[in-house]
């Protein structure tokens, strides 16, 4: 049978990651070692604490469906960390919990973009925007990132291509895939556009905790009157060193907050009770572990960035959050998949292509540091050796 899917699966592709990920472990049922930098989670085991609240929770008989929305309790806590984080009042009922943050991303697409409306987003980013902006029928509007501005939005880009068809703004501080942050300024002036052409703004801030050199990130839900037409996306899979547990969250105005309680309804039905009563612990526990994490991240970032600008023809921005670097190789004169592909084939060093995450990462790879100082200082050595035989 000849099968006809409709338009709105048709365009969607695997992200680049999870195929470099396949091919390097190809290479390596060969018996080749792969020095794996492609894909983008934290190496560290879950903070033991947080694991044993999940355990508990299994064994005190915590495994029933929970509310659509979460746990109240959680998303009280939710609301509270958020407050302190961003100065903004944020009502329970405004979070809305569900299985990782990505859902945070596909549904508020869902709920506010129709067919035809235009979505302006950053290029290079997150696979998963293109990919939620097309299925909700919606016009996928890149803005490039300049690496001259650390990556922020290029402002000039988005004057020109902010218009009243525009109904969503997605901002991603700190990025997948540069680690750039987005200034205050930047984010006043882009809050002011939203404003006049009524635009809503989906603020996807994973890595918020995840900044460097005792900067924080700066958010746009923070400025005035902002939070009224904005979400936010926050989650525990990063931070916490949690992917696995599958769990983020939403923050919505009421009314928008409810639609998306009903996407989840009958979508998901819920998240994972027991990973709840984890995050409880996660944000109400001790930090600590996330400090030292954020230490030993920073410890890589120096070291990575060093490495990389000490190998001619790499020229290599010191990303502020996140934990990946973006470093250009346009001096080289090969697209970025090829240089990916060889150093994967060559070097045995799997890096992702800066194209897997749109056409303005033409001339980047996307190099991800959540892994060891080992891994990272033989991956170096060994792209030392490639590069200068290129
Ligand atoms: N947003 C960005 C920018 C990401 O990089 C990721 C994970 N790669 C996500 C969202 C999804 O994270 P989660 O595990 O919470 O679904």
């Amino acid at each position: 049978m000849n099968a006809v899917f409709t338009d709105r699966v048709t365009h969607l592709e695997p992200e680049g990651a999870y195929a470099a990920l396949a091919r390097a472990q190809q290479l390596e049922a060969q018996g080749r070692e792969i020095l794996h930098l492609e894909i983008g989670q934290p190496d560290f085991p879950t903070p033991p604490h947080i694991a044993q609240a999940g355990i508990d929770a299994i064994q005190e008989g915590h495994t029933r469906y929970t509310p659509p929305a979460g746990i109240n309790e959680l998303r009280a806590l939710i609301a509270e960390d958020a407050r302190r984080r961003r100065g903004v009042e944020f009502s329970p009922q405004m979070v809305i919990v569900a299985s990782g943050s990505r859902p945070g991303l596909f549904f508020p697409t869902l709920a506010l973009v129709q067919p035809g409306d235009e979505v302006i987003y950053p290029d290079p980013g997150f696979p998963t925007y293109q990919a939620m902006i097309r299925v909700a029928g919606g016009v996928p509007v890149p803005i490039q990132l300049k690496e001259e501005k650390q990556f922020s939005f290029n402002l000039d880009e988005f004057d020109s291509k902010i218009s009243d068809k525009t109904k969503l703004i997605v901002l991603n501080s700190p990025s997948n895939p540069t680690g750039g942050v987005i200034p205050i300024e930047d984010l006043e002036y882009i809050a002011t556009k939203a404003k006049e052409h009524n635009a809503w703004v989906l603020t996807d801030e994973i890595y918020s905790r995840l900044v460097y050199d005792g900067m924080s990130a700066p958010s746009i839900v923070s400025i005035d009157g902002m939070m009224e037409h904005a979400v936010l996306v926050d989650g525990f899979s990063k931070t916490f060193s949690m992917t696995g547990w599958r769990l983020g969250y939403m923050i919505a105005p009421l009314a928008l907050a409810e639609r998306l309680e009903l996407l989840l309804t009958h979508s998901t039905g819920c998240p994972a009770s027991f990973t709840q009563y984890a995050a409880m612990e996660a944000i109400s526990g001790s930090q600590e572990s996330v400090e030292q994490m954020l230490a030993e991240y920073m410890r890589r970032r120096d070291f990575i960035v060093e490495g990389l600008n000490s190998i001619p023809g790499i020229v290599c921005q010191k990303p502020q959050g996140a934990f990946y670097v973006f470093p250009n190789i346009k001096s080289f004169g090969l697209s970025s998949e090829e240089i990916a592909r060889r150093l994967l084939d060559e070097a045995g060093v799997a890096v992702l292509a800066g194209t897997d995450f749109g056409l303005g990462g033409s001339g980047y790879l996307r190099l991800c540091y959540a892994t060891s100082m080992d891994v990272i200082e033989r991956a170096l050595e060994k792209m030392q050796k490639f590069f200068k035989y290129l």
